[in-house]
């Protein structure tokens, strides 16, 4: 390798770093893609556990498919995805009054029902239909108002709070956060979506990944996991390759320079200056970097397994997207049992589920809050399922911090999102949910990885002559 020049190596390979793989090597480029860890997928990896259940790690679902930039992927790499579509239902359970609504299709009919329950005369259905009609220049102008600012407005019962706070949880930001601009970017999308929500039909939702990556190689791409990259090298202001770092099961410490003309880094960029110096960036770009540091989005909850029978006991229809949990003073829970919605994700005659809650990043700091939460959250499920102690498998309990990057403004999900293209560092592209684009985390990521990939092609297009 140290005697190849690429045309481009990808740094990171998750979503955005496979996707971008695939497209480059399909272009006629040749391509290296570097990554950490020992598998493809990133924050959208599926864990596989021994007793055969497995476990989605970040991603769940595929927002509005057929509206999306992964559909324009799989277009432009002339493929078919596997896709099934999750019936978008949503059950809303009030634990103290024991009402349950589904609402099937995100269509008004549903939400009707839910309005008139919860929604304090149509205040609610006048929220979605806001949402459903707004356009992106509507969203535009509201990326410095909070979600809670400007929704808020609609009404001030408690319980219309708590349908905004379960709407938006699905995007784990917390109302106080999240940019009401992104939000309504988010879901007048996935509102008006023929397939809301997508999901592979096998491998969980790391299958896509690892289908990029062997299109990548398919078209002559190489690609190296288990590999961290230790530094961007970089003379008179242009990239010239990547410096990796590995250790030997020997013990040995494994160096290797490898030569380039373009890098698209896709990790997380409040991590770029571990890979990159700051010397090479203005003032301005380092001071904005630096102000995606925070964590911005958290959740906190438990994964149960359990054995089928306990999915008789659900009041609201287990095979939901996701149930949002009312209760009396607290703040919505979302419950969702992926493995009812997929099969294959857990064992013949065996579930799991998820029960969990939006934190913020500061709650989430305190961990004797945070034992506390956990523990009221466990105790909760015992209460909505009584059988649980007698049909459980196995649980565990943590807190994800998430979704860094996917809001505009506002509470600095990503008080900025870079653009493409590096405006310091010659031949230097950034893709993924913290680069351009908008809307949950999966649409931004692959929106980005596409928009990256065409810029970078047609700028070695313009540096040199062989390009196709
Ligand atoms: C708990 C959780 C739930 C989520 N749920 C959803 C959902 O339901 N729907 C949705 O659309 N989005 C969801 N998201 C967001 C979604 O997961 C992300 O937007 C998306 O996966 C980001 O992809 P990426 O390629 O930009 O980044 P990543 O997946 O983070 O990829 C970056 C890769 O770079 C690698 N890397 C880092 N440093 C180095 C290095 N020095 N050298 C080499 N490699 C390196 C990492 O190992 C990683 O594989 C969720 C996220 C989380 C955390």
């Amino acid at each position: 390798m140290e005697n190849e020049i690429y045309d481009v190596i990808i740094i990171g390979g998750g979503a955005a770093g496979t996707a971008s793989a695939a497209l480059l090597s399909k272009w006629g480029l040749k391509v290296l893609l570097i990554e950490k860890s020992d598998h493809l997928g990133g924050r959208a990896s599926t864990l596989s556990l021994p007793n055969g259940f497995r476990i989605d790690t970040g991603v769940h679902g595929i927002p509005y498919y057929d509206l999306g930039a992964l559909k324009k992927i799989e277009n432009e790499l002339e493929i078919d995805l596997d896709l099934v579509d999750y019936t978008p239902l949503l059950a809303f359970y009030d634990a103290e009054e024991e009402i349950n609504v589904e609402v099937f299709d995100f269509s008004n009919e549903g939400f009707k029902e839910v309005d008139r329950i919860w929604g304090h005369g149509g205040k609610f259905i006048e929220l979605l239909n806001f949402l459903r009609n707004s356009t992106d220049d509507d969203a535009d102008k509201l990326d410095n108002i909070s979600v809670k600012d400007y929704f808020g407005k609609y009404s001030q019962y408690h319980q219309f709070q708590q349908l905004l706070r379960a709407i938006n949880g699905m995007i784990t930001i917390t109302p106080e956060l999240g940019s009401a601009g992104e939000f309504v970017r988010s879901f007048s999308k996935l509102f008006s979506s023929k397939r809301p929500i997508t999901y592979p039909r096998t491998g969980g939702i790391q299958s896509l990944s690892e289908l990029m990556g062997s299109i990548c190689e398919t078209y002559g791409g190489t690609i190296l996991t288990s590999t961290p990259v230790q530094e961007i090298l970089v003379k008179n202001g242009k990239v010239v390759g990547i410096k990796t770092k590995k250790s030997e099961k020997d013990g040995r410490i494994l160096q290797q320079e490898i030569k380039a003309d373009s890098i698209l880094v896709t990790i997380p960029l409040q991590n770029l200056f571990e890979i990159i110096s700051k010397e090479h960036f203005s003032a301005s770009f380092i001071q904005k970097i630096h102000s995606l540091k925070d964590k911005q989005s958290c959740a906190q909850g438990i994964g149960v397994a359990f054995k089928e029978e306990l999915l008789d006991d659900f009041p609201w229809n287990p095979k939901c997207w996701g149930a949002i949990v009312f209760q009396p003073g607290k703040r919505p829970r979302y419950l969702s049992v992926p493995s009812a919605l997929v099969e294959g994700l857990a064992p013949p005659g065996q579930h799991y589920m998820f029960y969990g809650v939006v934190a913020t990043p500061e709650e989430i700091k305190d961990k004797k809050a945070t034992k506390e939460r956990l523990k009221v959250l466990i105790n909760e499920l015992n209460n909505l399922f009584p059988r649980l102690k007698k049909l459980k498998g196995w649980h565990f309990s943590g807190s994800s911090e998430m979704v860094l990057g996917t809001a505009k403004r506002v509470g600095m999900t990503g008080a900025f999102k870079p653009r493409n293209v590096s405006e310091d560092v010659e031949g230097l592209f950034f893709a993924g949910d913290t680069a351009e684009g908008n809307g949950p985390g999966l649409e931004c990521t692959y929106d980005s990885a596409l928009k990256c990939s065409r810029k970078l092609l047609k700028w070695l297009q313009t540096q040199k002559g062989d390009i196709p």
